[in-house]
Parts: structure tokens; sequence; C-alpha cells
């Protein structure tokens, strides 16, 4: 097993001072509250998984480095220059709601440079053999964020430019496994047309959302051209829990893994398919996020050379999702630690789960997991 002396865990403080404002949990303030809460995608959730890996049983077993911030270049390998431009002037006229849920303000910009640099800046860190894997703690996510779209509070794609700088560095194959409980329609649809990024999102059913999200998150959104059968998504039935996500570890990720071999494993990394979570209708508990830890290092010591690169997407509970953090934390060191869980005592029995992955073993037939291992030789 490769041994990880201490985790990088990339932090930029100057992430926090993207000011999601006030709201009705993550839209508009409701005109009939005396108070209304923060957004729900604001920078205590952030605060909370810094304080818990700073403070908490893996704190020698880490330590923080440096983001960065990304140019608008950078940010042009997988975003379109109109839309950094529009994002930018956006911000310059003062921000606003860009979509229902999603809102810049006027000093957005650099946070948002910090929040791309910083996954970046964890590439970088594998990339050059500093360590072999970084987890960059960031905000806000970046999974939903298009070539050419804002969604789901998302402007720029980290993953995706993580994802970007590894075939850059001349690694021939990425595998972008993304956890966050929603789809990552963003990551989709930068890589929908390509084979050498094969994205892997499992996610809630929860199907379009509107002008910002036409993606459906369904099976039969496979990749096109090229990418045919490079993109799998996994949409597991409300109610799933840790049975389900660490399933689709063990009976969709594991066989497309053997036949695309890839050279690089970007994780996007969201703790809101927990329990708790107020944007998801999911029941992963900490044992669950400590498995897919632990199955992401051992897809990478076995494909890799034990390298992955993670990124920061969702988890909304500020309680619970900095804790969900720390067991992923825990699974991907692989040193026996197992903090308790503080909150969990919902059973794992999740309806519909048979026959969803009876369909996903279909999707996988042989001629499509050929497809993919064509890619690899
Ligand atoms: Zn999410």
């Amino acid at each position: 097993m490769t041994r990880i002396d201490a985790l990088p865990i990339h932090f930029d403080a100057r992430v926090l001072e993207h000011d999601t404002g006030a709201a009705l949990h993550e839209t508009v303030p409701s005109p009939w509250f005396a108070a209304n809460e923060a957004h729900t995608e604001g920078r205590l959730r952030i605060e909370r998984m810094h304080d818990v890996l700073e403070r908490g049983p893996v704190a020698d077993a880490i330590r923080f480095a440096p983001g960065r911030l990304a140019d608008e270049g950078e940010l042009e390998r997988v975003h379109d220059a109109d839309y950094v431009a529009e994002v930018r002037r956006s911000i310059e006229r003062g921000g606003g709601w860009v979509t229902a849920t999603t809102r810049l303000a006027g000093g957005s910009y650099e946070p948002l440079l910090a929040a791309a640099g910083t996954a970046l800046a964890a590439a970088e860190t594998v990339l050059s053999g500093a360590a072999p894997m970084a987890y960059a703690l960031t905000r806000p996510p970046g999974h939903h964020a298009q070539r050419a779209q804002a969604d789901g509070y998302c402007f720029f794609n980290g993953a995706a430019l993580a994802a970007d700088a590894a075939r850059q560095a001349g690694i021939e194959r990425v595998l972008i496994l993304d956890w966050d409980v929603h789809h990552g329609n963003g990551t989709q649809d930068i890589f929908y047309d390509r084979d050498d990024v094969l994205t892997v999102s499992m996610h809630m059913d929860h199907g379009a959302w509107g002008a910002s999200h036409p993606q459906t998150g369904r099976l039969d959104e496979r990749g096109s051209g090229r990418g045919e059968g490079f993109n799998q998504n996994v949409p597991l039935p409300l109610g799933a829990g840790n049975i389900a996500y660490l399933r689709a570890f063990d009976e969709v990720i594991a066989p497309l893994a053997e036949r695309f071999k890839p050279g690089m494993i970007v994780c996007a990394s969201g703790q809101d398919a927990g329990a708790y979570d107020p944007n998801g209708r999911h029941n992963v508990s900490m044992p669950g996020f400590r498995g897919m830890g632990a199955r992401v290092r051992e897809l990478a010591d076995r494909y890799t050379g034990g390298r992955a690169i993670l990124v920061q997407e969702g988890g909304y509970n500020p309680s619970y999702a900095p804790y969900c953090l720390l067991a992923t934390v825990e699974g991907l060191l692989g040193t026996g630690s197992e903090t308790p869980d503080p909150l969990a005592y919902v059973p794992d029995q999740t309806l519909g789960l048979d026959e969803r992955f009876a369909e996903l073993r279909a999707e996988l037939s042989d001629a499509r997991l050929e497809r993919v291992a064509a890619a690899a030789r």
C-alpha cells in the first residue's frame, strides 16, 4: 500500500469571502421571517471542515497546504472564454442571483479564482510527485459548472480543471469519481464527447431541474461521439445509503476501472449524501464515507501508483458534513482510525436498490466494457 505520510489539505482562506448572503435556505429570503439564515452554501461549512481536520483525530496525519488564484487562461481550459468574462462582469456589476439558488456578490471574483486555483494546487502537488494524494478543501463547489453555464452554487469546475491538469501533464486516461448527492452535470458536460476522461457520478435520482441543469443524470446519458460509453451515471433511489454507494464502487466503478486502467483518479468529494443533509435525500453515514475513501485508496494503489486528487464539492449540514469528511479522510489514510459516528441511527434499507443495480449490470454489457477497454490500448 502506498504510504501517505501527511495528506496535504490545500486551503485558501480567500474562498471564505464569497458572500452568498441571507437566504430562505438557498433562495431569496422569505419576507415573512423576522431573520433569515445564511445561504446553505456559506463559509461555516468549510470553516467547520477545517476545524475537524485541524483538531480531530487525523490532525497528525494531515498537513495544511496553500491554495492559489487560478488565472482566466487556466479557467478557459474547461470553460468558454465568453462565460468566464460574463461571470467577471456580473461580479463587477455587483453580483446578484444568477439562478434561483446561485448567487454572486460584489467581492466574489477573487474567491472564485481561489476556489479553482486551490483545486489546481492540489493537482500540482500530486502531479509533481510531492505527495501521492491531495485534497482541495474549497468552496463554492464546482461540479455543476458546465462549459458555459453556472448552476447549483457552482461557477468554475475545480474537479474538471484537476482532470485537465492531469491530461496536460501527460497522463493518458483520467477517471473522475463524483459522490456528491447531486448529478455532476457540469463535469459530464465538459467531458461528454471525450474518451480520455471517464466520468462516474453517483447521485440521488433527482432528474433535470431547470434551464441551468437540463441534464437528467440518468442511465441513458452515456457520452457522445468518441465519448460514447465514457459517461456513467449511477442514479440511486431516494433513501439510498452506505450499501448503495459501496455497491456502486464494487459493481460499477470496479469493472469500468479494470477496463479503463486510469493513470489518475480525480474525486468530486461531497458530503451531501450524508443522512442529515438539507439538500439530499440519501442516508450515507460515516462508515459509508470511510468505505468510499478506502475504495479510492485501493483503486489508486491498483491503477495509478497510489495517486488521487480530491476536490471538495457539496455537504451542507455544518454539523454532520465535517464528520463525513473526517471519515472519508480516515478511509483514504487507511490507518485504521474509525471515529464513532455522533449522529446516525436510521437503518440503511433502500427500496428499489436491487432493481437499479440490475439495470446498471445491463449497462455494463460486454460490448460496453470492450469499448472502454479499447481506450486503454
Ligand atoms: Zn451536491
